[in-house]
This record gives structure tokens, sequence and C-alpha cells, in this order.
């Protein structure tokens, strides 16, 4: 395989003349801020010269449809405090409320995205009605993703499976403060508990326990990465952590995220399945970009060395090799990969990785300008221009930054 995959990274790495944080260390220092305002601002018009006429109305996934569209009007509401914009948010989720079921179920893929953004963009309206009438919808959702053996269509990873749905669940009882009255702590159990027995039955049939308590299949192959493996899976149970026992955390998601760590390969990457074991994709989705939210968070739950060690050198192997042919967006693109400094700054308080953050940032304003490839639906949120666009503006608080549909503390 000798497919071109990523640039060169161009750029010098940190030294002390580069500082791009003010002195609060909260937000970006005037000239890089102005800068990279300059080149929101065109490419957020040439967005909004084209989006209405790329709706498809068969598509409400925040992954490549209207709802994403929806989440980047509410992050631009939020960063810019403008809360005119939470309307041109609302107005591409409402047509959707009303066509439940028909669809996927997931944040990202599905109407728990909808219904998600639906009801957290009228709770900050301060239209509590409409606000629960959403989550209503959201938990009627719950049924679907508990333990069921006989249900044997329903998977757990990231994109399209429970832990997807849990990243709905976990995010309105974060944001919506009134959500509590509705989705309950035994909604979210009764997913968790899923997604636990899940693991460890399938772990258990494939004989791996002793090393690997919790596994799971997507399309017949164990994935490791966010997306649709391992990674994603053991994310959303450790940012569920406080309706886990300690049992589950030490026992069972513990040593999960140790065999992942067994994983790696000599590079710094990891494979995107154990099938496929492979050191080409260094994406969110598949690989060591998609891997530092997972390290951050065992650092943070465990408090044990070695997940710093490997959260830090995921970056390393991101900032080397991230900068992606596929172009510009969150899912296998530039900014996506670029979340991982984020969270490393958030995590060290180092500002080496909030300069590398801005790096890539600078490397997405030079859009369309290196000759990647153009993704299936160019504008949307996962694989467009509109995860660009959100990805730009988080640059601007790093502490507060987070990747939809994935990171929630
Ligand atoms: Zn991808």
């Amino acid at each position: 395989m000798s497919e071109k995959r990523y640039f060169i990274n161009p750029y010098q790495d940190f030294g002390p003349s580069d500082g791009v944080l003010d002195a609060t260390g909260d937000e970006l220092n005037g000239r890089v801020k102005e800068d990279l305002m300059k080149n929101f601002t065109k490419l957020l018009k040439s967005f909004e010269d084209e989006v209405n006429e790329t709706i498809n109305p068969n598509d409400s996934s925040v992954y490549t449809g209207s709802t994403g569209y929806a989440l980047l009007y509410l992050h631009l509401a939020l960063v810019f405090n403008d809360h005119k914009l939470l309307d041109k948010a609302i107005a591409y989720t409402e047509p959707l409320v009303d066509t439940s079921g028909k669809r996927r179920l997931t944040y990202i893929t599905g109407d728990s995205g909808v219904h998600t953004i639906n009801a957290y963009i009228h709770y900050l309206k301060a239209n509590q009605n409409e606000s629960n009438i959403s989550l209503r919808k959201l938990k009627k959702l719950v049924v679907c993703f508990a333990d069921n053996e006989t249900q044997t269509d329903v998977c757990d990873e990231l994109l399209y499976g429970r832990s997807g749905f849990l990243y709905s669940l976990l995010f309105v009882r974060k944001f919506i403060q009134t959500s509590h009255e509705i989705i309950e702590d035994q909604d979210i159990r009764a997913v968790v508990d899923a997604i636990i027995k899940s693991g460890q039955r399938t772990a258990k049939r494939d004989k791996v326990s002793d090393r690997c308590p919790l596994m799971y299949y997507w399309h017949q192959k164990q994935y490791i990465g966010a997306a649709h493996g391992l990674m994603g899976i053991m994310s959303l149970l450790l940012e569920a952590k406080s309706y886990l026992t300690d049992e589950e955390l030490d026992k069972c998601v513990k040593p999960t995220i140790d065999y992942i760590l067994s994983l790696r390969m000599p590079s710094g990457n990891y494979p995107s399945s154990l099938s496929n074991p492979y050191d080409r994709l260094v994406h969110w989705c598949h690989g060591s970009a998609g891997a530092v939210n997972l390290f951050a968070l065992a650092y943070e739950v465990f408090k044990e060395e070695r997940y710093l060690m490997a959260a830090k050198d995921c970056g390393e192997h991101v900032w080397e090799k991230g900068l992606l042919v596929k172009g510009y967006g969150l899912c296998h693109g530039t900014a996506g990969n670029g979340y991982a400094f984020l969270r490393l700054y958030q995590l060290t308080g180092e500002e080496k990785y909030v300069f590398r953050a801005v790096k890539f940032g600078q490397w997405c304003c030079a859009y369309g300008e290196h000759g990647c490839h153009k993704p299936d639906h160019p504008l949307s949120m996962f694989e467009g221009l509109a995860g660009t666009l959100y990805y730009l503006t988080d640059l601007l608080q790093p502490k507060n930054s987070r990747f939809p549909g994935y990171q929630i503390s």
C-alpha cells in the first residue's frame, strides 16, 4: 500500500516565541484569533451560499444531514453569544421532530441526535414545553437500547449503537438542567448495563475474557477505533462512570482499555480492527487521533501515569501524520485530528498543544488548496465544511472545546 494518506507536516513545532494564548490561558491571543476569524468568516460565507441547495430531506443525521447544520448554528450561537443564531439552528431540526422512528437512533446518525439538539435549543430559548417534548421523545428510545439478548440487530458502537445513544442521555443530563425530571438515572443505567452485558457475552463467547473482558463486533469485525469500536465504547462508559459500579470500572472497563493499549503499533498508531492490523489510518474514526480522548479520560479516572503517556504518545503521532489527504472534516479529516491537541491541552495545560491545534486550524483555513479528496457530502458536519467551521470556533476557547458526539466532560 503506497497510497499517500497524509501530507508531510510543514510546520515547525512549538518554540518559546510561539505563544498562542492570552494571559488567562482560556482564549487565543488577539493576533492568532484575528487571523483565524478572518478565514472563518470567508469559509462560513461559502458554506451559507451553498447549504440550502444541498439539503437532503431524507438525511436528518448529525453526520451528513440537516441536524449537523443545526448543531453548527447552535455552537456558533454559544461561542459568539448570539442567540439569534438559535433560530437558524432550530429551522433545521423542527421539520424533523415528528418523523421519529423511521431512521437510525443514535446521536450522530439518527433520531436521538435530532431530539437532543432540538431539546437543547428550545431550552436555551427558554421554551421549556417544547424542550420537554423532545426529551420525552428521547426517553421513549431507551427501550430500544436496553439489554435484550434476542435483539441481535442492536450494536454497541458510537456511530450506530448503544454508546452513541448513551452520548445523547449524558449530554442532556449535563447541559439541560431540567432534563433529570424526564431522563432519569435508571434510563442511563439501563443503557450502560446493556453495553456491559453485551461486551461480556461476546468476550466470553470468543474466550478472550481473561485479557479483554468486554468485546464487541460491528459488521462481523472487532473494531478498535472511536467511531465503530472499543475506543468509542470505552470512552462513553468512562463518561458515564458515575453510573457504573467500582467493579465494572476496575474489572471490565480498565482491563479492556489496557488491552487496547497492548495493540499499540511501533509508530504509535492503533489498528482499525483486530482483523485489519495495518498501520494506515490516523483519523478520529480509526487510529490514534480518536484514542487521545479515551486515554485522557482513563488518566482522569484511574490517575495512572501510563494513560497520560499513552495520550501524549498519540498526540505525537497525530502531529506527524495527521494532516490528511481525505480532507478537512471531523471524522477522517484534519479538523477532527486537531481535536486530539485540544484534548491534550485540557489534560496537561501545556500551550504546545494549543499551538499544534492552531496549526491544524490554519491548515484547514487554506480549505481546498491542498488537492485533498472531495467528500461525498462537502458541507456536512462529519465529512465536510460544517465540521471544519465547528473546529475553528472551538479553537477560540480551547478549554471549553469538545469533539461533538464524542466528548462530554
Ligand atoms: Zn471517518
